[in-house]
């Protein structure tokens, strides 16, 4: 009786909040609107939970506490985190990090001058436009009719006296709002913005971008950037697998290898941002694995985005998992101009966004014309909708496969 009791009051009711299929036979299938009893919070991502007699692991980011006597809870957290999001651009350390990135910037800068002829008339809206930068270059640099400079972060007030100060107020004009929800006189010639993120797509600002781009673009008109791609390679991370899992096997000559599936789940279950890796790391030579076309892509593909790889092992060395990084190309408005192209890879200037890791749970050596395939997909949460799973299924020469899915971040 006092057993029953106590289990009672320990499980806890949720409602789905949307579908998942479950992929193991540890995880349970349900719909949006299922009510689950939470058994156990066993981690901060896996709950043990029951629907209809069954038991599984249940990914907590799809729950939300109990809608209860069929009343629906007012949904307190805001599952794309504008308060966070914009909160951050408020201040000036994100602004300082992109405006010190000397690779990114200037790219911007060449897109502007090298089509500055171009640009002679036309509107232009700059999605995002931070403290201004971009429309400043337009400017100074070409001579548009209007340059529309959106901003949702509080930072548009100081970004009204940049342009003032500046001497540009009467080409550039600011417009504090999210960019889906302000209005414009007039439809634009140019759509400009830097929305990429981590791995490309975190935080989602691209669908932001898309919804203007339909919206307020002319027909005919212009996207920078236009087209968008996700590079891969295996690599081998030697100093990063060391500090993190290897150390744990003499440290003070003890053995603390029992630490090292908890290393393991702490180090390598996230991918890890702001990683830099070396060219001489790579074991491959790079492959894009997506693509995707600003003027075409829709906001739903965003969903799931799927892409294919095979890689020939150049040299021996140790596999200890996959980087990416992106590039994105801006079109010439000159016929047969060239495009501008910003990589942020390893063989490419610095950028502050440098690689994401992703690390394997197993080292595995390679050999010179050993072959790696496999595919990769970038699935959006369902919930967070700034966050997606990317999972990297990889196979060496047919054999060894693997499969892992890395949360970034929920
Ligand atoms: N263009 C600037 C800032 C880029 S960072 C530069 O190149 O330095 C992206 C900026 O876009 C941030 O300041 C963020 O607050 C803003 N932003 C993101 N989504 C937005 C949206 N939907 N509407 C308006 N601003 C947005």
């Amino acid at each position: 009786m006092q057993a029953e009791e106590e289990d009672e009051v320990s499980v806890e009711e949720y409602v789905a909040r949307s579908s998942f299929t479950g992929n193991d036979n540890d995880q349970l299938s349900f719909s949006s609107g299922d009510v689950l009893l939470v058994h156990a919070k066993t981690s901060s991502e896996w709950w043990w939970a029951e629907l209809r007699g069954v038991k599984g692991y249940v990914p907590a980011s799809y729950l939300l506490q109990g809608a209860q006597e069929g009343e629906e809870e007012e949904e307190e957290e805001d599952p794309w985190q504008h308060k966070e999001y914009f909160g951050s651009y408020g201040t000036l350390r994100l602004h300082l990090e992109m405006l010190s990135d000397k690779s990114r910037t200037e790219t911007y800068r060449q897109v502007i001058l090298s089509n500055s002829a171009s640009l002679r008339n036309k509107v232009v809206m700059d999605l995002g436009c931070g403290t201004g930068i971009i429309s400043l270059f337009c400017a100074q640099l070409a001579e548009p009719s209007e340059v529309y400079a959106v901003e949702a972060s509080s930072m548009a007030e100081y970004t009204r006296q940049l342009v003032k100060q500046n001497g540009c107020e009467e080409l550039v004009t600011v417009l504090q709002g999210r960019a889906e929800e302000i209005e414009l006189p007039e439809r634009v010639d140019v759509l400009v913005s830097e929305w990429m993120g981590n791995c490309l797509l975190f935080e989602f600002m691209v669908e932001s971008v898309l919804r203007a781009r339909d919206r307020w673009l002319k027909e005919g008109g212009v996207m920078w950037p236009s087209s968008a791609a996700l590079s891969l390679v295996p690599c081998q991370a030697d100093s990063y697998y060391a500090e993190t899992m290897a150390f744990w096997e003499q440290p003070y000559g003890l053995d603390f290898t029992p630490l090292q599936p908890l290393a393991q789940q702490e180090f390598f279950t996230k991918p890890k941002f702001s990683h830099v890796i070396e060219p001489e790391d790579c074991l491959t030579a790079p492959c894009d694995v997506l693509q995707l076309d600003m003027y075409t892509l829709q906001v739903k593909d965003l969903e799931e985005i799927k892409g294919h790889f095979h890689f020939c092992v150049e040299k021996s060395g140790v596999f200890h998992g996959f980087s990416a990084w992106f590039k994105v190309q801006f079109e010439s408005l000159q016929r047969g101009g060239a495009p501008v192209e910003l990589n942020t890879g390893p063989n490419s200037e610095p950028t502050h966004w440098k690689q994401t890791l992703f690390m394997l749970d197993r080292p595995v050596s390679v050999h010179a014309e050993d072959a790696i395939s496999g595919s990769i997909s970038l699935r959006r949460n369902p919930v967070w909708r700034r966050h997606m799973t990317v999972t990297l299924h990889w196979s060496v020469n047919c054999s060894q496969v693997g499969t892992k899915s890395f949360p970034m971040w929920r």
